[in-house]
């Protein structure tokens, strides 16, 4: 089940020049920042009620997150929803004919297991999934 929002991705150019806008908007720090080398990213996360921010800066130009921002400019980049079982929700949204990123969950940031459907399948909103570590 997609139990609820857990984060919206926000793809920014420099994650230190979004702070500062994000800190005032907010009206807060960061909860935690991570780098998640795997996907060349740094995170930046607020909470929001139930719910988190988390700001994307890439780490180098083969980040998905410049790919993104060369393509379309800064700004809301994915939706993330969490689950209780990735692998059921995998194969139930398969059946329903979404198409994943890639084939197998790994650990993203925020000690998750996660995984994407491709916007192509979804309306051109990149959706994730998203499953606590315990
Ligand atoms: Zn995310």
């Amino acid at each position: 089940m997609l139990e609820k929002i857990d984060h919206i991705g926000i793809a920014v150019k420099n994650a230190d020049a979004s702070i500062a806008i994000f800190n005032a908007l907010l009206n807060q720090i960061p909860i935690k920042e991570e780098r998640v080398e795997s996907e060349n990213v740094r995170t930046v996360f607020y909470k929001s009620g139930d719910s988190k921010i988390e700001l994307l800066e890439a780490l180098s130009d083969e980040s998905a997150i410049a790919k993104f921002i060369e393509k379309r400019g800064e700004g809301v980049h994915h939706i993330a929803f969490a689950v209780d079982d990735i692998y059921a929700e995998i194969t139930r949204l398969k059946n329903e004919g979404f198409v994943f990123t890639r084939d197998e969950p790994f650990v993203g940031a925020d000690n998750k297991l996660v995984i994407f459907i491709h916007p192509k399948s979804s309306n051109s909103v990149l959706i994730e999934l998203c499953q606590e570590i315990k």
